[in-house]
């Protein structure tokens, strides 16, 4: 980057400035922002998934298909998918400064403003009084995109006076929305599923989902999915398959509670240890190199000696692997605990820490190789090729696996691996496809558990906190309240307030990173009965252990005719917040349901 998208800003700035109506509009007839902003509002002023469903489907319908990528991605409140690594890199900090400078007001009354109300798109709105130039969502896309691309030396000025023009181009409204965008904080509650409605509505009905849904798993790049369906149609999506660099929506395990249930369920199957690390999935192109985390961020940096033997095993070969990295005792061999490998998730001093806490990489899936898809083959072929390609190296192994259909052989197998420490094991269907993006009975896990505990833990979307009493009164913090996710929904649904398993330290950072995403009210795509001192947006995932699922009045999840949901019993947090997961994979009220059923079932402890 660098000089050119410093040119085009600065272009764009003086076109802003006097009025020019940007290039392209000449011969294209593009929707106003304007008119994307009504959707947001009206998608804002509704709690009813169908409804929304509506909204966006008629909104699609007005766009064509250079724009259809560009406002999926607003309304997801992305500039791309953060797959891509493109940060718009504004802060609240500079966008007060943007607002302080494009209003003329000064900046520590914009800052006083900010406090007071909460939000910094009303911040916005209420500076910016102009009527508005009508400019389209392309350009206001392209300017964003813009602002992303500068950096380097005097980027930030740069930055803050596109923004500040761009402010003061729009109307009072747009501004609003434009702000929230900025900083990341345009959350209308219309996730990736309720996008995929939209779509197929927009052009036909709910069966278009398959194709679309499928498109979007292997691809994770929603914008693509609409693009191509609005150039290309039904079959042009039909038609996208794995692309290097665009990472694979991850396949995910059921729980059954023993072994005799999992040979009953799937018959003759293929068991593997669970390893306890990052997940990695590992695209290598003849010149580009990618890792990606269970949530598609990318983890290159973390991990030079896996992209070093990666180079070894495959020269000048494209491939897609997934795996588990774990950190290893060099002396022993022994496997390390997740608290050790967890060291490595950093951005610096990686080249020392790969010396102290060096990594393992074992591999349990190739998804693509050499421009063959692989994520349709039978388990046993994806494995064959995976043994026959990969020969033990320093760094990359084979995942561990048993072929039987004797259910004390997976116990024997499940025992042998939780004694070494590890956490118990996966069981893989023979003839399973990868299932990107689903958690079904292809792969069922089965882990160690403790007396008192539940079979798994859980993972919970933090949703708010209340402040502490007593000695914790001084974190302000004390309790947090968190929810599963309702896949049929699309929304978040309290089961606990959990007030145990964090350090003090932790707490402190926790209530430091929190505070960053207050919500003045009870968030978008939230249900909750109960009020916490301070709201949250749904974005930190924290892993929970209980002894019980019970059946409760006070919380929304799984709640049926009568108002009983589901609650934990005696719940504690393990760890910190998961950096791997984000919102949405947090555990469903579904999988909720299933646990409280094997409650009463449980033969493995
Ligand atoms: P958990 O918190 O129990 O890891 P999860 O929700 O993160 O659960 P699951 O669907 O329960 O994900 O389990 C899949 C996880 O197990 C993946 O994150 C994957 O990296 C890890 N894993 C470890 N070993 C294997 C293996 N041999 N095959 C498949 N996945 C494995």
């Amino acid at each position: 980057m660098g000089i050119l998208a410093i040119c085009s800003l600065l272009i764009i700035v003086c076109d802003m400035m006097s009025g020019v109506k940007f290039r392209s509009q000449a011969w294209t007839i593009f929707v106003k922002f304007s008119t994307l902003v009504s959707y947001f509002e009206k998608l804002e002023s509704t709690r009813k998934r169908l409804e929304m469903f509506d909204i966006l489907a008629e909104l699609f319908r007005q766009l064509n298909a250079s724009e259809i990528d560009k406002a999926i991605y607003m309304t997801q409140g992305e500039l791309l998918p953060p797959f891509h690594g493109i940060n718009i890199g504004m802060s609240e900090k500079y966008l007060l400064r943007s607002i302080s400078e494009g209003a003329g007001v000064d900046l520590k009354e914009v800052s006083q403003k900010y406090k007071n109300l909460g939000d910094i798109g009303k911040v916005s709105e209420k500076y910016f009084k102009n009527e508005g130039k009508e400019i389209s969502v392309e350009e206001v896309y392209q300017q964003v995109h813009e602002v992303a691309s500068v950096s380097g030396e005097g980027s930030v000025d740069l930055k803050i006076l596109a923004v500040a023009t761009l402010l003061g181009t729009v109307s009072s409204v747009e501004a609003k929305y434009i702000a929230r965008f900025l900083v990341g904080k345009l959350r209308l509650g219309a996730g990736d599923a309720t996008v995929l409605e939209a779509l197929a509505l927009s052009k036909g009905d709910r069966s278009y989902r398959a194709f679309l849904d499928r498109a979007y798993h292997i691809t994770s790049d929603l914008g693509l999915v609409g693009k191509t369906f609005f150039q290309s149609g039904e079959q042009g999506v039909r038609d996208i398959s794995v692309r290097l660099g665009y990472p694979i929506r991850p396949a995910l395990c059921e729980r059954l509670s023993s072994s005799e249930e999992i040979i009953e369920k799937i018959g003759r199957c293929s068991v593997e240890v669970k390893y306890d690390g990052f997940r990695c999935q590992v695209h290598q192109g003849i010149e580009d190199f990618a890792i990606f985390s269970r949530n598609q961020e990318r983890t290159t940096p973390m991990f030079p000696e896996i992209a070093a033997a990666m180079r070894q095993v495959f020269p000048n070969e494209e491939v897609i692997l997934e795996g588990e990295a774990l950190a290893y005792d060099e002396v022993t061999g022994d496997l390390s605990p997740f608290q050790v490998t967890i060291q490595r998730r950093r951005k610096h001093g990686i080249t020392e820490l790969a010396q102290k806490v060096p990594l393992r990489f074992f591999v349990f899936d190739l998804l693509y190789y050499k421009g063959e898809d692989f994520t349709g083959r039978p388990y046993v072929e994806r494995r064959s090729k995976l043994v026959e390609l990969i020969e033990k190296n320093d760094v990359i192994e084979v995942s561990k696996a048993l072929e039987t259909e004797d259910p004390e052989e997976v116990t024997q197998f499940f025992d042998e691996a939780v004694e070494q420490g590890l956490e118990g094991i996966v069981v893989k269907r023979l003839d399973g496809p990868y299932a990107a993006g689903s958690r079904n009975f292809n792969w069922i896990k089965l882990k160690r558990s403790y007396k008192g505990e539940l079979s798994d833990t859980v993972d919970l979307c933090i949703i708010g906190y209340y402040a502490g009493k007593g000695k914790r009164a001084n974190f302000g913090i004390g309790t947090i309240l968190s929810a599963v996710y309702d896949k049929d929904s699309d929304r978040f649904k309290t089961i606990s307030k959990i007030g145990t398993g964090f350090s003090e330290d932790e707490l402190i950072q926790l209530k430091e990173l929190l505070d960053q995403i207050r919500s003045p009210e009870c968030p978008v795509g939230v249900d909750s009965e109960m009020t916490p001192d301070v709201w949250v947006a749904p974005k930190y995932i924290i892993t929970v252990t209980a002894d019980e699922i019970t059946r409760s009045p006070s919380h929304t999840a799984g709640r049926d005719a009568e108002g009983i949901g589901y609650a934990l019993r005696f719940p504690r947090v393990q760890g910190f917040i998961r950096p791997d997961k984000s919102e949405k994979e947090a555990t469903t009220v579904s999988e909720v349901v299933t646990m409280f059923k094997q409650q009463k079932n449980v033969k493995i402890v």
